[in-house]
This record gives C-alpha cells, sequence and structure tokens, in this order.
C-alpha cells in the first residue's frame, strides 16, 4: 500500500506486539520474548530487506526491545486516535533518530532511510518502525493500525489493503467465525420476525392482515351465513353480466 519499506516495518512492529501473551484467534498465546533466544527466533523470521540481524542481541538488547514492543501496543489499541499521549510516543521513538537519502534498492530513484542512534538492534528496529509510524501519523493513516475484530482476539494487525479491509488477523479462523456468527444473528432475527408476524401461535402474536380479512368475512349465524351466501350469488350474476362467457353470450 505505501513504500515497501513502510509496509515491512509495520507489518513486523504487528508481529512484535503478537509476540507478547495473549488471545489469538481464541486460542491462548504465549510470550515468546522472555528470552534472547526468543527474540533471536524473532529477527530471524523477518524478512532480510529489514536488515534486522538476530546477531548480536544480548539481554539489554531484549529489555529494550520488550519497552518498544510496549509502546507500539499501546499506539495500535488507541489507533486511529493520536492525541498528544500517542504524539509523545512517536517522538520519543524518533528521538535521535537521522534521515538520509539513498538510491533506491530498485534502481529507479531515490527514497529516505532512517539512521539509527546505534547499530545495536534495538535502535535499529526503533528507528524503522517510528519512521514508518511518522509517515503514517503525516498520511493520516493511523487508521490502518488495528486489533483484530474477531471473537476472543486480540492481535494487532496492519490493514494495506487498497480498500481498508482488513478487519480479521491471520492466526486462526477470525474471519470465518465472525461470518457465522453474523448469519447465524440474521437467521435468529427472521425466525423471531417468523414467530412474531406468522399464524397466532402464540397469545401475544399479532394476527396478520390476511388473518383478519379472514376473520372478517367468515359468518358466524345462520343469518349472517344466508346473507353471505346471496351476496356471493348476486356478485357472480352481476359478473355474469359484465364480462358473459362465450357459451352463455350464444345461449342468449
Ligand atoms: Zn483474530
Amino acid at each position: 500500500m505505501f513504500n515497501p519499506e513502510t509496509n515491512r516495518a509495520l507489518i513486523a512492529a504487528s508481529e512484535l506486539i503478537n509476540t507478547a501473551a495473549g488471545l489469538h484467534s481464541a486460542k491462548p498465546s504465549p510470550e515468546t520474548l522472555s528470552t534472547v533466544e526468543g527474540l533471536e527466533a524473532y529477527l530471524s523470521a523477518r524478512p532480510a530487506q529489514l536488515q534486522w540481524p538476530s546477531t548480536a542481541v544480548n539481554r539489554k538488547q531484549l529489555e529494550q526491545v520488550r519497552a518498544l514492543r510496549n509502546q507500539l501496543h499501546t499506539l495500535w489499541r488507541a489507533a486511529p486516535v493520536i492525541e498528544p499521549k500517542e504524539l509523545d510516543i512517536i517522538n520519543d521513538l524518533l528521538q535521535g533518530v537521522g534521515r538520509e537519502v539513498v538510491a533506491d534498492s530498485s534502481g529507479s530513484g531515490f527514497r529516505e532511510r532512517p539512521i539509527p542512534v546505534s547499530p545495536q538492534i534495538s535502535d535499529v528496529m526503533t528507528a524503522t518502525v517510528a519512521a514508518a509510524l511518522a509517515f503514517l501519523v503525516t498520511h493520516e493513516e493511523t487508521g490502518r493500525l488495528r486489533i483484530c475484530r474477531g471473537e476472543d482476539c486480540e492481535a494487532a494487525i496492519v490493514d494495506l489493503t487498497r480498500n481498508r479491509s482488513k478487519l480479521f488477523c491471520d492466526f486462526g479462523n477470525c474471519a470465518n467465525r465472525a461470518h457465522v456468527r453474523a448469519y447465524r444473528a440474521r437467521q435468529a432475527a427472521r425466525k423471531d420476525h417468523e414467530e412474531y408476524a406468522g399464524p397466532a401461535r402464540h397469545r401475544w402474536a399479532k394476527p396478520s392482515a390476511a388473518e383478519k380479512a379472514e376473520q372478517i368475512n367468515r359468518p358466524t349465524s345462520a343469518t349472517a351465513i344466508a346473507a353471505k351466501e346471496f351476496r356471493d350469488r348476486m356478485r357472480e350474476e352481476l359478473m355474469q353480466k359484465r364480462h358473459p362467457s362465450p357459451q352463455e353470450s350464444k345461449n342468449v
């Protein structure tokens, strides 16, 4: 949706948030960033273009990445709202981050690249993610930072679709479960409506217009029956005079 660097940084940020313990698609997901090895595993699963090496990770780096994760989580939960509190978080992350212009790897044109405070991995991650967040805020696109809409799901997602249609994570079947629930709700609403408007199965049910008409037409005494028969016969005769059938007109 945005430039490849921003897309990659935002996806990596949402995946960093999802390393925290929480519910993912109705299943408890464990904390995976409690050890240096956990951070190494997270880093080695990122795309190479991010240039987030998994070597040279230590306990201090781990603590700083966990702090970064907390700040990102706060931003994701607040999005799309960016108030002074959220701006402070982004500006804290941007503290000391420089910018340089480099030739684009595609071979055409140039692009901006953040310069981290130090080559340490937590600073490199912070610079990459902070630059992407600054881009989102200045382009009024923070609505793309979302928490999955699935029931019992807290997964952070980033919507990079053109029509802003991504509402669910890819951890399990959140989208499917939501569709099934919506379908059942519609069925239940329809059933309630039918019971209310249909034949008087319940004392409280209102008779339909057809039922009312039928009740009025139904004669209740012998005289009324005779009167109705007379009325019906007269109506029939009248109709025949107006539109005689071919057989009868020949006989006349
Ligand atoms: Zn989900």
